[in-house]
């Protein structure tokens, strides 16, 4: 065992060496790692074959120019990505992220994460993902067109239905997705939806796509509340962020009957003690695209505190859904201490390595976000899967198919983690669950 945990330890030392300076990488592959160990005891066929540092090197990784013009007509010029990961399961899948922070180790951290979420989903998805260093906010709607046209420009020869199919990430949302959607089908002449999800609902978009994540990750709590006897019913619950996951996170909180109170963008944090008013977060985030702190001046009993940290809050179930290691081991702490039983991440790898085992440490209900926030990839997947029968289904149906693949991902994480001896372990069973599918079917592919 600590022999073939030391081989573990050569090939995270070689990706390390191989991918300098590629920390959130380097976090995401170790996350990863850890839990292997035990697998190749049971398997020293992965071993054999390389499974692991084959894994642990993208398929293909594009990185390209994306010049532009800004609306006083200066020339910009971005940085593009596309790491297609792992084509083991099926076309590779994952979103785009437009964020001044992108650089190529968010993206490979993203991609690497993706694969084994797209895995849990138990739909036919390989991982990937994508993005730009381009910063949306205070852009207008026309340079945020002109950017997304210059970026398919360059991208589609990369893409297809069969091949790679990107959706939305951090900054990505509908309206990025209809103009890449357009670019495409201009530069291809081909009418092909499965080529992005994400779209509107009338050019090929599929219900429930919009709230999926969140959703998805509201479920997964449920089911490890359920597991231990509880439930959401007058939970008090912080969702850091304002964007598309916090919303529906807060949305689906409310209807299963807990109560959010906070919320946070990049300034500050909302607390509402009453409870917060979705209907005005919607309107300030999803239609005006306001800041959060004006969510005060029509609440005047709620407060804003600007650069406030939302885990000093005291809550029973948290749900960090804005952005990666916004949890440290202070703040997993503080909210242990402060009486939080359940954390579901709606974000990528929202929670740093000291703050994980606190949360394992404790044995509170801790679901990591590939399994936690599967959710909308999976959606993404049943858009995949109606527009290849050109078909759309009601909102009912697709929502109750969401959950079904939530509840299934929790069982299957639930049950791996007692198999290996770690019962209520969420991160070792989702890393092994999620391996192991991609590992045989690239045992059943060969070398390649
Ligand atoms: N960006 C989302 C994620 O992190 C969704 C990806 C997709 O729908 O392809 O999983």
């Amino acid at each position: 065992m600590a022999k073939l945990d030391e081989k573990i330890e050569e090939m995270y030392q070689e990706v390390l060496k191989r991918n300098p300076g590629e920390t959130e990488f380097h976090q995401a592959v170790l996350e990863v790692l850890e839990s292997l160990g035990p697998v190749v005891v049971k398997h020293p066929e992965y071993l054999e074959r390389k499974i692991i540092e084959r894994i642990c090197e993208p398929e293909r990784q594009i990185i390209f120019r994306v010049p532009w013009q800004n609306d006083k007509g200066k020339v910009q010029i971005n940085r593009g990505f596309r790491v297609e990961f792992s084509s083991a399961l099926g076309p590779y899948k994952g979103g785009l992220r437009f964020h001044p922070s992108v650089y190529l180790g968010i993206i490979k951290f993203l991609g690497f994460e993706q694969i084994f979420k797209n895995s849990l989903t138990g739909l036919p998805i390989g991982g990937g993902k994508g993005g730009s260093d381009f910063d949306p906010k205070g852009k207008t709607d026309d340079e945020v067109m002109r950017f997304c046209q210059s970026f398919m420009t360059e991208l589609h020869r990369h893409l297809g239905e069969h091949t790679d199919v990107p959706a939305g990430d951090i900054g990505v949302g509908g309206r990025e997705i209809g103009y890449m959607f357009g670019q495409y089908k201009r530069i291809t002449n081909r009418y092909e939806p499965g080529v992005l999800t994400g779209k509107g609902l009338t050019w090929g978009g599929s219900l429930v796509r919009t709230e999926a994540t969140g959703y998805g990750a509201t479920f997964f709590v449920n089911e490890m509340l359920k597991a231990r006897k509880d439930s959401f019913a007058d939970k008090t619950c912080l969702v850091s962020g304002s964007g598309n996951v916090a919303i529906y996170t807060i949305e689906k909180i409310h209807q299963l009957g807990g109560k959010c109170i906070a919320c946070s963008d990049s300034n500050g944090v909302i607390l509402h003690e009453k409870g917060l008013d979705l209907d005005l977060i919607k309107q300030l985030k999803e239609v005006e695209r306001r800041r959060i702190s004006d969510y005060v001046a029509i609440h005047k009993e709620a407060k804003y505190i600007p650069n406030g940290n939302i885990w000093d809050i005291p809550c029973q179930v948290a749900m960090p859904s804005a952005t990666q290691n916004e949890i440290n081991g202070k703040d997993a702490a503080n909210l242990v201490k402060n009486g939080c039983i359940a954390v579901g991440e709606g974000a990528n790898m929202p929670t740093t390595p000291e703050g994980v085992k606190v949360f394992l440490d404790a044995k509170i209900a801790y679901g990591p976000g590939k399994a936690a926030n599967a959710g909308g990839v999976a959606t993404s997947a049943l858009e995949m899967q109606q527009n290849a029968g050109r078909d759309s289904w009601t909102f009912e149906y697709t929502e109750k198919k969401l959950e079904d693949i939530m509840i299934n991902i929790h069982r299957n994480c639930y049950e791996t983690a007692e198999e290996y001896g770690a019962p209520g372990n969420y991160v070792l069973g989702a890393n092994i669950c999620g391996f192991i599918k991609v590992a045989n079917a690239m045992v059943a592919h060969g070398l390649i």
